[in-house]
């Protein structure tokens, strides 16, 4: 959904109250996959609450059973292995942006979690709720596109793991059944010479996007380019991956002329609306301009990155 429509929405918000629901507060993740289950269609999750309460406040959502999943401690966690990085659904924004972890090694998750809205937002806000509302102006979407992440699924007939590139179908929906919840995000572990950049421009501190760029790239000892993702914000109705990036970029070093011959074609791919935060000629514009930053940007961490 569009950033706009928020600006509605908490503005009245303040005056317009939700129909009455029934309040579950599960403390495991099995628990809420029961009541998921019993309540079928007419239940909804809710963990930060940041996009659903408005929602529910304008009553564009009717929910009668709402399954507050806040309170399961193990869905709350930020682990890296030797494979992965495993972010729990119900880290919150705040928390991803100041891992140690993520600082270390994710600056493109960083830089994404840090342009998030406001402190307030951040603080509530989860990164299951970002990715699971399906909302192609929320920032961790395309972040997660670039990086090849997949997301852990559970239901009531068992988990399943759904690639970030089949999960955003449309505007506000995505590959989730009513009846599932995301309870793991997965990252591919930093390689070596790997380096992402996420460039966001927006209007103002604290706004959403006009458009924003996540690129991910790997480089070999020569500073060619080994494998390349690069996806976009609020530029169509679901996040974009590019399918591009990889056929113009990998196997070159990058230059100025090559990462702006990227930045054309990619832009080719977007396919944003006129609207509160610019025409469609504008967008492409800017999103032109801030794909060869992210890819300068990127490319360079990934050389320096040992
Ligand atoms: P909720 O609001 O609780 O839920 C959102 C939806 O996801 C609901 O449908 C819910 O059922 C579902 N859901 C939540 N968790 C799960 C789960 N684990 N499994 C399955 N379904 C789940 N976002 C940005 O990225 N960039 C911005 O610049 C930005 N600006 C904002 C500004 C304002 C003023 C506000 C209010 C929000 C903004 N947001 C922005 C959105 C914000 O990041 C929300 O936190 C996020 O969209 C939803 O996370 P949540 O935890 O609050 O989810």
């Amino acid at each position: 959904m569009n950033g706009i429509i928020y600006v509605i929405f908490i503005v009245s918000a303040m005056t317009i109250t939700p129909s009455v629901f029934e309040y579950y507060t599960p403390s495991t993740m099995v628990e809420a996959v029961n009541l998921l289950e019993k309540y079928g269609d007419e239940a909804k999750l809710l963990a930060g609450g940041q996009s659903l309460i408005p929602l529910m406040k304008m009553r564009f959502a009717s929910i009668s059973h709402v399954i507050d999943i806040s309170r399961i401690e193990e869905m709350d966690y930020i682990k890296e292995d030797s494979n992965r990085l495993s972010i729990g659904a119900l880290t919150t924004v705040d928390e991803l942006g100041s891992s140690v972890t993520i600082k270390k090694r994710y600056m493109i998750i960083k830089e994404a979690a840090d342009q998030i809205a406001d402190p307030l937002v951040r603080n509530m806000g989860t990164v299951g709720g970002n990715i699971s509302h399906g909302d192609p102006a929320n920032d961790l979407p395309a972040v997660m596109l670039s990086l090849d992440a997949t997301f852990m699924v559970q239901g009531k007939n068992g988990g399943k793991e759904i690639k970030a590139e089949d999960f955003f179908v449309d505007s506000l929906i995505t590959a989730l059944e009513p009846n599932e919840i995301l309870y793991e995000i997965r990252v591919p572990k930093m390689v070596k010479r790997q380096g992402g950049a996420y460039i966001k421009h927006k209007k103002s501190a604290g706004d959403f996007s006009v458009a924003a760029v996540a690129s991910n790239i790997i480089v070999d000892g020569d500073g060619k380019i080994i494998k390349v993702g690069v996806a976009l914000t609020s530029v169509g109705p679901t996040p974009i991956k590019s399918t591009r990036a990889e056929g113009i970029l990998a196997g070159k070093k990058l230059t100025e002329e090559l990462a702006a011959e990227a930045a054309r074609s990619i832009t080719e791919e977007s396919d944003p609306v006129s609207d509160f935060y610019g025409s469609i000629d504008y967008k492409k514009k800017v999103l032109r301009f801030i794909i060869k930053e992210s890819l300068v940007a990127a490319y360079k961490r990934a050389k320096e990155a040992q």
